[in-house]
C-alpha cells in the first residue's frame, strides 16, 4: 500500500540551538509564536521534533499563506513546505517516487540526513539507494554540486519529511525571549527600523511616541499608530504611549537658549520614557540614533542624553548609514509610512543651528531654569495608551498579559 503524502511546514532553527541551557524558553516562545501568527489560518498544528519544529497543514486551505505569516516568526532560520511519510525505506522511495513523478529536471541530488543513528541505513547509504531509485523512473542525471534539483530527505525515528525548496526564514531569535525594551518612535525613517531590529534580537517592543498636538496637528500620532500597526506583525501584540509634549517644549522655550533645546527634548523624552518604560517592566530604552546623522546624534550630545538616563540606551542603529537604514525600512513597508508628510514636535521650537557639542555643564545650567520634576510628571501622567494586536482580533498576548500584570503590581503603593 502506498503511503498517504501529508502536507506540513518544516522549520529548523539556528541560533537557539547553540543556546543549550535555554533552549526550552527558546523554544517555548518560538512555538507559542508560530500558534499566534497563524492563529487566524486554522487548522494549523504546531509539532516540536528533535532540533527541528512543524506545523501541521493537513486540511490547510492556504499552505502559502501560513508559509508567508511564519516567514516572520523571528528564530526561525529556513522553512519548507515538506510531505510527511512513515520512516521505512520502502514509503520514503514511493514518496520521493510519487514526488518527481512527471518532474522534469535536468540534474539531482538526495540530501539525506538522519536524526538518530539507530536508523538501518546510513545518510550516505540512503543518498545512493533514492538516488538510483530516482534514476530509474526518471530521465535525468546525478550532479552533487550544482543540481537543478535537491531532494532533501530528513529521517526522524517515526516519521521522514521530503521536500525540494527550502527559503531562509527571517533568522533572529524569538520574540518574548530577551525581554521586554521601551522604544522612543518618532515618525521619521529610523525609529521604527530600531525597534524591529530589537524584535529580531528577541525583545517585545513597547511605543513611546512624544506629539505636539494641540501646537501641531495630530498626523505625527496617525504615523506612530500606523507604524505601529506595522510592526505588530512580528511581535503580535503592541503597546503605544502617547505623550503630549508641545507645553513641556514650551517651557524649554521659555527658559532655554537655542543651541541647547534639542539636547534637552531629548533627555526630557528619555526621563518621560523611563517612567513608563518602568512600569510596563522594560529594563532598556531604544532610539534610532545614528552616529552622526544630526547635530544632536554626535558622540559628546548622545553622552548628554545619556546621562539623563538611568536604564541603558539601545542604539541598533548607531553605526549604519541613511542610506542602509531606509533600504532596510523600505523592506520592511515602514518607509512608506515613515514619509508622509507631517509635523513632528521635532519640527516645533527647534533651533536653526543646535550645537553640535553641548557640555555637561551648560546642560545643567540650562535644566536648572526648568521645573524638571513636573515637566515629567506632567508628560507621563499625561500618556494616553493605545493596544494593538495581530492577527486582528486575536486579542492580547500571554506575555502581555504577565506585563500587564506586572505593571499593575508595580503602580499599586
Ligand atoms: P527618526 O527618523 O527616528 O525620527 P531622526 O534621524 O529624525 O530619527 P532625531 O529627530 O534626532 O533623529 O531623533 C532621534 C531619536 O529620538 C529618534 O530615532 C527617536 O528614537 C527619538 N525621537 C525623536 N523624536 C521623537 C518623538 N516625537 N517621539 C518619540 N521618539 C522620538
Ligand atoms: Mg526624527
Amino acid at each position: 500500500m502506498t503511503p498517504r503524502l501529508r502536507p506540513c511546514l518544516l522549520l529548523h532553527y539556528h541560533e537557539i540551538s547553540l543556546k543549550a541551557g535555554h533552549r526550552p524558553m527558546f523554544l517555548r516562545h518560538l512555538r507559542q509564536n508560530l500558534e499566534r501568527a497563524t492563529a487566524d489560518l486554522q487548522p494549523v498544528g504546531v509539532v516540536q521534533f528533535p532540533g527541528r519544529l512543524m506545523l501541521d497543514l493537513e486540511g490547510n486551505p492556504d499552505p502559502d499563506r501560513v508559509r508567508e505569516r511564519v516567514g516572520r516568526v523571528f528564530g526561525i532560520a529556513n522553512l519548507a513546505l515538506a510531505q510527511r511519510v512513515p520512516s521505512g525505506l520502502d514509503s520514503i522511495k514511493s514518496a520521493v517516487g510519487r514526488l518527481v513523478e512527471g518532474r522534469q529536471f535536468e540534474s539531482f541530488r538526495i540530501s539525506a540526513r538522519r536524526a538518530f543513528k539507530t536508523y538501518p541505513l546510513t545518510s550516505m547509504e540512503l543518498n545512493r539507494e533514492l538516488g538510483s531509485f530516482v534514476l530509474e523512473r526518471v530521465k535525468t542525471r546525478v550532479d552533487l554540486d550544482d543540481p537543478a534539483l535537491t531532494i532533501y530527505v530528513e529521517v526522524l525515528p517515526d516519521e521522514t519529511f521530503i521536500y525540494f525548496d527550502r527559503e531562509p526564514g527571517p533568522g533572529g531569535l524569538p520574540v518574548g525571549s530577551s525581554g521586554t525594551v521601551m522604544s522612543l518612535l518618532s515618525g521619521g525613517i529610523d525609529s521604527p527600523v530600531a525597534a524591529w531590529r530589537m524584535m529580531k534580537r528577541g525583545c517585545r517592543v513597547e511605543f513611546v511616541h512624544f506629539h505636539s498636538v494641540p501646537y501641531l496637528g495630530p498626523t505625527s500620532q496617525a504615523k506612530a499608530r500606523a507604524l505601529v500597526e506595522r510592526l505588530t506583525q512580528w511581535q503580535y501584540f503592541s503597546r503605544l504611549y502617547l505623550v503630549p509634549f508641545g507645553e513641556i517644549q514650551r517651557e524649554v522655550v521659555l527658559s532655554v537658549p537655542p543651541p541647547a533645546r534639542v539636547v534637552v527634548y531629548r533627555r526630557l523624552m528619555v526621563r518621560i520614557a523611563e517612567i513608563l518604560a518602568r512600569a510596563t517592566g522594560a529594563p532598556a530604552l531604544v532610539t534610532g540614533e545614528s552616529l552622526g546623522q544630526v547635530a544632536s546624534q554626535t558622540l559628546p550630545n548622545l553622552a548628554r542624553i545619556d546621562e539623563a538616563a538611568d536604564l541603558p540606551i539601545l542604539r541598533p542603529l548607531i553605526g549604519m548609514d541613511k542610506q542602509e537604514i531606509t533600504a532596510q525600512a523600505q523592506h520592511l513597508g515602514t518607509f512608506e509610512i515613515s514619509i508622509e508628510p507631517d509635523q513632528d514636535c521635532c519640527t516645533l521650537f527647534v533651533p536653526k543651528h543646535p550645537a553640535t557639542h553641548v557640555s555637561a555643564d551648560e546642560i545643567l545650567r540650562a535644566e536648572e531654569r526648568l521645573n524638571l520634576d513636573a515637566l515629567v510628571r506632567q508628560g507621563s501622567e499625561g500618556a494616553v495608551l493605545e493596544t494593538f494586536e495581530f492577527p486582528p482580533g486575536a486579542g492580547p498576548y500571554p506575555s502581555a498579559r504577565r506585563a500587564r500584570a506586572a505593571e499593575k503590581e508595580s503602580l499599586s503603593p
